[in-house]
């Protein structure tokens, strides 16, 4: 499966949305793969908020899919 040209993003604090050229991404990904633990999506820093904005569906220069999933809240 191929990404499309930009890939959705969404902060997990405040829920913004945003769209990010895939090659932006993907060079991000890239630079990321060396030391790094590659569970971790490629991140943005948030404009709105402190928080970090990850891919809602994307996949991963080595192949691995990412997708964002609210975190369940424990009752
Ligand atoms: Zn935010």
């Amino acid at each position: 499966m191929k990404n499309p040209k930009e890939i959705e993003f969404i902060c997990t604090r405040c829920k913004t949305k945003e769209r990010i050229p895939t090659e932006i991404v993907e060079m991000l990904d890239k630079a990321d793969q060396i030391g790094v633990d590659t569970l971790v999506p490629p991140r943005f820093d948030c404009e709105k908020c402190p928080g970090k904005m990850e891919p809602i569906y994307y996949v991963g220069v080595n192949g691995r899919i990412y997708e964002y999933k609210e975190q369940q809240i424990q009752s």
